[in-house]
């Protein structure tokens, strides 16, 4: 029966595929695509945390007091019958063998398998050996993962999402989209170079990370969607609106046949677009406006160029620390993707943000605190830095050796105390100072700072003072400034970059940044919303920066626009008590 979910649209465009579902655990686990000869290794790895585990198990046997209830050495004995267990090895055996899943994608799904059918049991007691069931996958993915295997309480999950007879069909050649209930940033980095057609999770808001990384994609993905990963089973047909936010489960064929046309259609319409690619960005008047890129990784460097940016805005290193299992890298490793950034770019300047990790962008998946409570207003970004000052200075070195290939600025994010300011300064001279006492060779950077929080947009004469440019992170801006947390979808709808406090700030920046001589950059996802082109051109922003995917949308708004009228009109729109609908006004 066809039914629709409907969530956040993040990422334009039409995904048709079968799902494939991602179980969620309380050991967070990573999933990719292992290759066919990795198939006997990862079987291994799976055999050995089995074995490990069951040694683990009879060495608990043999410690059960004599007088303990019976039920505890029962207990263990359903666990050594579990780790024998015939369906659940021979299922994870298909996920590895026949889908290449790494191992611990693989148990996780044959989990939800055989949890389904304890599910559909009559008999009480069998029902509630799913518990234990789920006990045991978790000992082993906590084997593999190096932690204890001891597990205190019983385990706590959904229902399971597969049907059985589906195992068999294991085509290679079907589009596959992904739906998880929630993924990490660096789990969506992990999936950059994979198979999957279209992403659709549970939670996140339009502007959390793990949106910003779909979106960096380029392929349909909605977020926010609650339930879906409860509602579709795997294998199921699913069609992706990621135009309208909207899934649709099991369509009939007149529905695919629609979408399929939606399809063709977006697909030439961004063939049209790509004729822009080296029209050069200036308004009707003849203005020139700068689209830089947003990228995560050096690799990307190649895709912005591809699409005619003039530079990279905002290359968020964080992800280079990210999913390393707290290994963070190097000096010399960041220096080298700090270089290939640069280098790739072509002589094009490249804006290298200081890591901001905290909030929805964790290290890792065990590093999620759930003992703070307001992560986005904890350790994050520059706060993270600066309490950690060889880590940072091995950042600053790496950057400032890469300026040597290269233009680079150097960006700090989540500014919002003079103080901050000032130990950033003096930390880039240790930086430099230890450099020189090297010998080593290092390139001058221009310093830039992020206006992310309301003290820091409301505090500028500080920041242009010291620092070259200033680039303003409207999602961030937007989180603070309104207390929404942008990767909670239960307050989605409250988050809104036409809020006249929004369009204040941003206007204010733009204007005394003009007035101060200095560069002023928008890079947040608002640069990059083609419906808010004109807007920003009014309000006199001059430099964009955004994904890549984004940058020939937003040159065709910026070639159609009239700047010089579009400014009385934009502080009309700033005014208003409704600026949304004052926006659909001509
Ligand atoms: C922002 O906050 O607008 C920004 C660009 O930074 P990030 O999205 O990485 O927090
Ligand atoms: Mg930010």
């Amino acid at each position: 029966m066809t039914f629709s979910i409907h969530g956040l649209a993040v990422a334009r465009g039409i995904a048709i595929g079968k799902a494939v579902l991602v179980a969620s655990s309380r050991v967070d686990v990573a999933h990719y695509f292992i290759e066919p000869a990795q198939i006997a290794s990862e079987l291994a790895r799976i055999d050995q945390s089995r074995q490990a585990v069951m040694l683990e198990v009879q060495r608990l046997q043999k410690l059960v007091p004599k007088d303990a209830p019976p039920e505890l050495s029962a207990l263990l004995e359903v666990h050594l019958m579990l780790l024998q267990d015939e369906l659940l090895a021979e299922g994870v055996k298909h996920w590895v063998t026949d889908r290449l899943y790494n191992a611990e994608w693989a148990l996780t799904s044959q989990l939800e398998v055989v949890a389904r059918q304890f599910d559909d049991m009559e008999d009480a007691y069998l029902r509630e050996r799913k518990g234990d069931l789920e006990q045991v996958v978790e000992r082993l993915l906590r084997h593999m993962k190096g932690l204890p295997t001891s597990l205190p309480q019983p385990a706590q999950r959904k229902p399971g999402t597969w049907q059985q007879d589906q195992l068999l069909d294991d085509s290679h050649d079907v589009p596959l989209v992904l739906i998880a209930h929630d993924l990490s940033p660096a789990d969506m980095l992990q999936f950059k170079q994979s198979v999957f057609t279209g992403f659709v999770t549970d939670v996140g808001g339009k502007t959390s990370h793990t949106a910003i990384v779909a979106r960096s994609l380029d392929i349909p993905a909605v977020v926010g969607a609650r339930n879906a990963s409860h509602l579709v089973h795997q294998d199921d047909w699913v069609i992706i609106d990621g135009d309208a936010g909207v899934i649709i489960v099991s369509p009939s064929p007149i529905i695919l046949a629609e979408y399929a046309f939606k399809q063709r259609q977006a697909q030439l319409e961004r063939e049209r677009l790509t004729r822009l690619r080296h029209t050069p960005s200036v308004t009707l008047a003849g203005q020139k406006i700068q689209l830089l890129a947003n990228i995560e990784l050096p690799e990307d460097a190649a895709v912005a160029l591809s699409v005619g940016a003039v530079g990279v805005g905002l290359f968020r290193s964080e992800f280079l620390f990210m999913g390393r299992e707290g290994e963070l890298p190097g000096e010399e490793e960041q220096y080298q993707a700090y270089r290939r950034a640069v280098e790739g770019m072509k002589g094009l300047p490249v804006t290298i943000r200081t890591v901001d990790v905290g909030a929805d962008k964790p290290l890792d998946r065990t590093s999620k605190d759930e003992a703070h409570l307001n992560p986005a207003l904890g350790l994050r970004a520059i706060r993270w830095s600066l309490a950690d000052p060889s880590m940072f200075l091995s950042q600053l070195r790496a950057i400032l050796r890469a300026a040597l290939h290269g233009s680079v600025n150097l960006l700090i994010p989540m500014l919002a105390h003079t103080r901050e300011i000032h130990q950033t300064f003096v930390l880039l001279a240790q930086a430099r100072e230890q450099l020189d006492k090297k010998g080593v060779a290092y390139g001058a950077v221009k310093v830039g700072a992020m206006i992310e929080v309301p003290a820091a947009a409301l505090n500028l004469p500080v920041f242009l003072k010291y620092f070259d440019f200033l680039s303003v992170g409207t999602n961030d801006l937007i989180q603070y400034t309104l207390a929404i947390d942008r990767a909670d979808e239960q307050v989605a709808h409250l988050y809104d970059p036409l809020h006249p406090a929004i369009l204040q700030l941003v206007a204010n920046t733009i204007a005394q940044g003009a007035a101060a001589g200095k560069d002023i950059s928008l890079c947040g996802e608002m640069a990059g919303d083609p419906t808010l082109t004109r807007l920003l051109l009014g309000l006199g922003l001059r430099q964009f920066s955004m994904h890549p995917t984004q940058i020939l949308r937003v040159k065709q708004e910026v070639l159609r626009a009239d700047a010089g009228r579009l400014a009385a009109w934009a502080q009309r729109v700033m005014a208003a008590e409704d600026p949304a609908a004052e926006m659909l006004v001509p």
